[in-house]
């Protein structure tokens, strides 16, 4: 049997049901494929930063999830076993489950009219886009692929879903109990340009730490120092997943096949944020859906889609840039020296987090305050 629709969205994390969503209140017929039945669990620390909140609340319609969630706006930043700075009333950091927030996400697509084909594994026809799934064949002009960092379909596109020199890749362990008022608790030099974490959760903390692959070879002795440091002796499972940790794609997707979220490798490379850009570019990706299909020209989707993420692109290339500052080892003692002594620095932070400033502006500022030589070298890094 074959079914027809506009479009048709693989993978329903945060990209892909932020692309379902937006198809569907347009108007486009569309279908929501996903291998797994929701709620499941997805390796994450769960944090909704300002500019996570704000795409939310105007791709679905609601200010927050309905969903079990902590508030934090109370930081702790620590770099090689000492205490950087705290500070308090930062801009809030939303603190969930990924169980539970994925679930509230599909069920929003559906409502929107997204029809339900999660639980389901199938085989992508990329020529004449098609996805085979037992017993069913999908067919459709558009395919948006929102599978995540392991992404078969840009396996598929392109012979590997990153590329290994440059993926991150991260560890997490939950910790139950009561996390009472505990901050949000950053550790830089716990993972090797990356860092660790502790994010207080309604029901736990989950702690971990990431960076980028290569220059951590034996993260699971880096996440079992980091652990002992904080004192957590208990036994706990570890997980780890590969994080697109700068690493993305300059031209998403091929032909009539769109990348989202993770598959198009948007992670910010210094905060390790990504369902922001998930959300953002999902809803842009189903954005340029709809105005290639109303031209009647499906084969403009890409390019459209490719200029829309433009600014994304743009700002995750300056935090490629800037985070040489931080995490390259002969930097490293300088930039933690100014994050100790300058507020301002401590507050960009913030307030990057929060979706209330951008790398552009940051990447201004620091041109002013570095002497020439030192900018103009690491802009040619
Ligand atoms: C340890 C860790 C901690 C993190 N912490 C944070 C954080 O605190 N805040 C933050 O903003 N970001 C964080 N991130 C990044 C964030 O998790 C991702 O950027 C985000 O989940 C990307 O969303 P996505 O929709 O692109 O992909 P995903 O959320 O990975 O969803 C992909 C979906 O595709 C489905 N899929 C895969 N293959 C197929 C297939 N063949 N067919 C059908 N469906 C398929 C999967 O089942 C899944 O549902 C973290 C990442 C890691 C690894």
């Amino acid at each position: 049997m074959a079914r027809h629709f506009d479009l048709i969205v693989i993978g329903a994390g945060p990209a892909g049901a932020a692309c379902a969503t937006t198809a569907a209140k347009a108007g486009l017929r569309t279908a929501l494929v996903d291998r797994k039945r929701f709620p499941r669990d997805k390796l994450c620390g769960g944090g909704l930063t300002g500019r996570a909140t704000g795409h939310y609340a105007r791709i679905f319609g609601a200010p927050l999830p309905d969903v079990p969630m902590t508030q934090r706006d109370s930081f702790e930043f620590h770099a090689f076993g000492e205490r950087l700075d705290t500070g308090e009333h930062a801009p809030p950091i939303h603190l969930l489950m990924r169980r539970d927030f994925d679930a509230d996400l599909v069920e929003r697509a559906l409502s929107a009219g997204a029809m339900d084909f999660t639980g389901r594994s199938g085989t992508l026809h990329c020529e004449a886009p098609a996805i085979d799934l037992p017993g069913l064949r999908l067919t459709a002009p558009l395919v948006v692929a929102a599978d995540g960092v392991n992404s078969p379909t840009a396996k598929r596109l392109f012979g590997a879903a990153y590329d290994r020199d440059r993926i991150g890749f991260a560890l997490e362990v939950e910790r139950p109990g009561d996390s009472g008022d505990a901050p949000l608790r950053i550790d830089f030099g716990a993972a090797e340009w990356g860092y660790g974490w502790q994010f207080p959760k309604a029901d736990g903390t989950t702690i971990g730490l990431g960076g980028v692959l290569r220059r951590n070879p034996d993260m699971k002795a880096a996440l079992n120092a980091y652990l002992a440091a904080l004192g957590v002796t208990e036994d706990l499972t570890v997980k780890g997943q590969f994080l697109p940790f700068g690493a993305f794609r300059a031209v998403p997707g091929r032909g009539r096949i769109l990348l989202a979220g993770d598959a198009a490798g948007l992670v910010d490379p210094i905060t390790g944020e990504g369902i922001a850009h998930a959300l953002r570019s999902g809803e842009l990706a189903a954005r340029a859906a709809i105005r290639a299909l109303a031209a009647g020209a499906p084969d403009s989707a890409l390019e459209v889609y490719t200029d829309a993420l433009h600014p994304i692109h743009s700002g995750l290339r300056q935090a490629r840039i800037l985070r040489q500052l931080m995490f390259r080892r002969p930097l490293r003692p300088a930039f933690l020296r100014s994050f100790r002594n300058s507020r301002s620095l401590k507050t960009e932070y913030l307030r990057l987090l929060a979706g209330e400033t951008e790398y552009a502006a940051i990447m201004a500022g620091m041109a002013r305050r570095l002497p020439g030589l030192a900018w103009r070298a690491l802009r040619g890094q």
